[in-house]
């Protein structure tokens, strides 16, 4: 399958090193020289390139279909064929499974402009990055050629099994457990809030393997054919906002998982399953600045145009201060998410910066967003203005991939740790 746009940007001899391996990235966001003053934000003619490509899609494509699939909860299929063709979807997955190759960084640059389009569309794209990134942590060779590189070859999707109807924020209470039987696993229990849920061709699943060890060892992580017998895929949950997306219940009935299925060792699965969010939690991140930023330009153009008391909106300094607020929390967001992926493509630690980026850039969206309808007045508050959709898509921000508590949770636990040592 031929990815044109991308591919071909990406074969350019200098676009080689792009995202492909840490030390030789071309951003110049990144600090080749390691000292300070090679620090800079000028992103790489490549990196422009595959952003151009994203934004033209999602201004193209994307922006247009989004209110249809937000009043219908039509999965966008097509629009997810189209973005994959383009290597929109998947970007992250390594060359030698198929996939771009690209760094986090760049993943960030294309899923800001995706959600610009609109975040329900972005989302389900996104969450095929959310299922891939335990395999690309822990699989094997064999897994990660099977199960990453059919995603390359097809316009496939995948699911990140890990929420439970009673245990979400807290990962370690979930029951759905898993038995060993000879080169089997037998899975029993039920799982909520599954992006992808009814279209995913495999999913990422957490499951329990000893119920008596502590949460770092309890669980196992595992590859799960959705087509396996035994699963079933509950209703589309009819959600506030990001509608397009397919969240749903699945439930596991005696499915059995081959051995060679299953991720890392045995009682590795909670490692694995956090481990991917200082992957995909900057990625989170860059999907809400996105919103945001769609919030700000819908929000100044009509300020722009709207009159009150003889001059534009805008004019007032109330309305104006608005938009100066959304700017400030923007820049401050974008550059979270742009630190947060940058150190996770220098194989550095980001669990701090990725939760900081999170909690920052979703409450922004929805700051923004709020403020957006506030500026289009009584206008703002009816579903033929952009607006209403935006302050709906952005609650689930703060929601997902960790709430906002439990980010402020892991930040707080690194501020003791750092006073602790200090002290
Ligand atoms: C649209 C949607 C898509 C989703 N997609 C996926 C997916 O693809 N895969 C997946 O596995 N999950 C997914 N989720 C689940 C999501 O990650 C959880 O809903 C989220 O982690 C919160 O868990 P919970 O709903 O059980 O809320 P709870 O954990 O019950 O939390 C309820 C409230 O209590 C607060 N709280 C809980 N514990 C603490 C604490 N220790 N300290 C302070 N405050 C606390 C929370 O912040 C929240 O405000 C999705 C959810 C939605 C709605």
């Amino acid at each position: 399958m031929v990815r044109p746009q991308l591919l071909s940007a990406l074969r350019r001899p200098a676009a080689r090193a792009f995202g492909t391996t840490a030390s030789s990235r071309s951003s110049s966001c990144s600090s080749s020289s390691g000292g300070a003053g090679a620090l800079g934000f000028q992103l790489s003619e490549d990196q422009l390139s595959i952003q151009e490509t994203a934004r033209q899609f999602a201004r193209d494509v994307i922006a247009p279909a989004a209110p249809h699939h937000d009043k219908t909860g039509e999965y966008p299929t097509d629009i997810i064929r189209q973005a994959w063709e383009l290597g929109l979807v998947n970007c992250h997955i390594p060359s030698a499974y198929g996939g771009l190759g690209l760094g986090v960084f760049d993943s960030a640059l294309v899923t800001e402009q995706l959600a610009y389009g609109c975040t329900g569309i972005q989302t389900a794209i996104e969450a095929n990055g959310l299922a891939e990134a335990p395999v690309i942590l822990a699989a094997n060779d064999a897994q990660k050629k099977k199960y990453l590189g059919r995603m390359t070859e097809a316009p496939l999707m995948a699911g990140y099994c890990v929420t439970e109807p009673g245990a979400g924020s807290d990962v370690a209470g979930a029951k759905t457990h898993a038995v060993r039987k000879g080169d089997k696993w037998v899975v029993n229990g039920q799982k909520m809030w599954i992006t992808n849920g009814g279209k995913a061709n495999w999913y990422f699943l957490l499951a329990k393997t000893d119920p008596a060890a502590n949460a770092g060892k309890a669980f196992t992580g595992f590859i799960v054919d959705a087509d396996s017998p035994g699963i079933t895929v509950g209703r589309k949950e009819w959600n506030m906002g990001q509608r397009a997306s397919d969240t749903r219940g699945i439930t596991f009935e005696d499915v059995e998982v081959p051995d060679e299925n299953r991720l890392g060792e045995v009682g590795q699965g909670f490692k694995i399953a956090m481990g991917a969010f200082d992957i995909t939690r900057p990625l989170v991140a860059s999907g809400a600045v996105g919103l945001s930023q769609r919030a700000m330009d819908e929000a100044s153009a009509y300020a722009l145009q709207r009159k009150t008391m003889g001059k534009s909106i805008i004019e007032h300094q109330a309305v104006a201060f608005m938009l100066a607020d959304m700017a400030i929390q923007i820049e401050a967001s974008r550059m979270m998410v742009w630190r947060a992926a940058w150190l996770r493509d220098q194989n550095k630690r980001n669990t701090y910066y990725a939760s900081i980026a999170k909690a920052l850039a979703s409450e922004t969206a929805n700051k923004c967003a709020a403020d957006a309808v506030q500026i289009f007045g009584g206008n703002g508050f009816n579903s033929e203005y952009p607006v209403e959709k935006l302050m709906r898509d952005a609650k689930i921000f703060t929601i997902y991939e960790g709430t906002s508590q439990i980010q402020r949770l892991i930040i707080s636990r690194a501020v003791a740790d750092a006073a602790k040592q200090s002290s």
